[in-house]
């Protein structure tokens, strides 16, 4: 997969800045600042690290969801917040931003950079509030009834504000292992903006051994999910007066029947499989979401566009199902269409694609992640994530954070607060476990 790679001077500075430095296998000057552990006695090193007030996991979550991080906003309010923290404790960031400088990833790295270690990994943009009917303000945090409400309680702001607060922690632990922190931003609309991260870390020497993305799944281990391949068709067809239908191509009709017949072929998979029982749903599905046709009922419509989806599992191919339903389109439906009107045909775009996750369930990430979040089992789930693309660069990842995802998206968004501190638990067995 290719990623465009055109990056504001500054980032692209510090990057090559990380690379030269790892290359030449010492600390990288642009990212490291003096105070920054590097495994030495802690006693040193804290006097050299400057002022950050420590915060709660609550008050650092309260602060994050105060930012109104909607994909369709800028996130770097809360990016700069997080980076003025960071900074506080003596620990530079790498910012990546998207194209319109509007929107950044942030990367930063605890301890020695010539090491793997593991990275801790979340998005920072939420789904919008527009049109949910919520009980509270979704941007000021309300604890009530031991549970946490606000829009990214659960996904994943949660996690995010437990990894930050859990910082001076980490840097006390003077890890000898690094832990790395990888925030992204449009991971909501289709996990767009950790690719241009994931591009630069591609070709890093030292890339993070292992990387855990904190999406809600009740702190269990999550080694899979389903990947997912959208598009948006348009129907060309041509517009007459209704009296005369025969002599116009009804676009919207013809949308029917592709749509009838992606309908056909999630009926087929959810009947033939293939299947993979760990997972909720246990068969690749096929949903169109949006139909948009037609201006009034004595015009025969001459547009209808619609969006389509594949979530499937790791083994199906998602391009073989568009190629089938692009095939009835185009050789059974196009020729009569023609013969109406020649310019009447299909048009199809890409609205977005992530792989799916499959790592192992013996990976050395899967067993050190179930045993910092102490659980035996792992778990599979339909829900796409980061991680499917992270894993494709070459680092094994799994899913592992507080909440549940039954709570995302919806108002009234919460996280019980009993996850967040076996969150903070996990967090302190992962200090510890970076410091030997
Ligand atoms: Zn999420």
């Amino acid at each position: 997969m290719s990623y465009p790679l055109t990056l504001p001077s500054t980032d692209k500075a510090l990057l090559l800045q990380r690379h030269r430095n790892v290359n030449k296998n010492r600390p990288a000057a642009g990212l490291t600042p003096v105070g920054q552990p590097t495994g030495k006695p802690a006693g040193k090193m804290d006097a050299l690290i400057m002022t950050t007030a420590e915060m709660t996991s609550i008050e650092m979550m309260r602060r994050l969801i105060a930012f109104d991080t909607t994909s369709r906003n800028s996130n770097l309010q809360l990016i700069d917040f997080v980076r003025d923290y960071l900074d506080g404790f003596g620990i530079k960031s790498l910012l990546v931003h998207d194209d319109t400088g509007k929107k950044a990833n942030l990367f930063a790295t605890i301890g020695p950079e010539d090491q793997g270690g593991i990275c801790l990994s979340g998005h920072t943009d939420v789904v919008p509030v527009d049109g949910q009917d919520w009980h509270s303000d979704p941007w000021q945090m309300v604890e009530k009834d031991g549970r946490l409400y606000g829009r990214g309680t659960a996904d994943m702001k949660g996690f995010l504000a437990v990894v930050l607060a859990a910082l001076p922690k980490f840097r006390a632990a003077g890890p000898k292992t690094p832990l790395h922190l990888l925030f992204s931003h449009d991971e909501e609309v289709g996990c767009i903006g950790v690719r241009k991260a994931l591009a630069l870390m591609k070709d890093w020497q030292v890339k993070p051994a292992g990387c855990i993305v904190g999406e809600p799944t009740e702190m269990q281990v999550t080694t899979a999910h389903k990947g997912k391949k959208s598009l948006r068709c348009h129907v060309h067809g041509h517009e007459c007066h209704s009296s005369l239908a025969p002599q116009g191509v009804n676009a919207v009709e013809y949308a029917a029947e592709i749509v009838a017949y992606l309908k056909q072929i999630g009926r087929r998979m959810a009947a033939e499989g293939p299947f993979d029982h760990d997972y909720d749903v246990p068969y690749t599905t096929v949903h169109t979401g949006v139909i948009h046709g037609g201006t009034a009922l004595n015009i025969v419509p001459k547009d209808c566009h619609f969006d389509f989806e594949f979530r499937y599992l790791p083994g199906v191919d998602p391009e073989a199902l568009f190629g089938e339903v692009r095939g009835f389109a185009e050789e059974r439906l196009q020729p009569e269409m023609r013969r109406v009107a020649a310019e009447s045909g299909f048009s199809w775009r890409e609205i977005s694609a992530f792989p799916g996750l499959n790592t192992a369930t013996d990976a050395e990430i899967t067993t050190t992640t179930k045993s910092l979040a102490q659980v035996n089992g792992t778990t599979k789930v339909a829900y796409g994530t980061e991680a499917g693309l992270i894993q494709e660069i070459g680092i094994p990842t799994v899913i592992c954070g507080p909440g549940n995802i039954a709570q995302a998206h919806k108002p009234d968004e919460y996280v019980e607060l009993a996850q967040i501190r076996q969150c903070e638990a996990f967090m302190d067995r992962l200090a510890a476990r970076l410091a030997r």
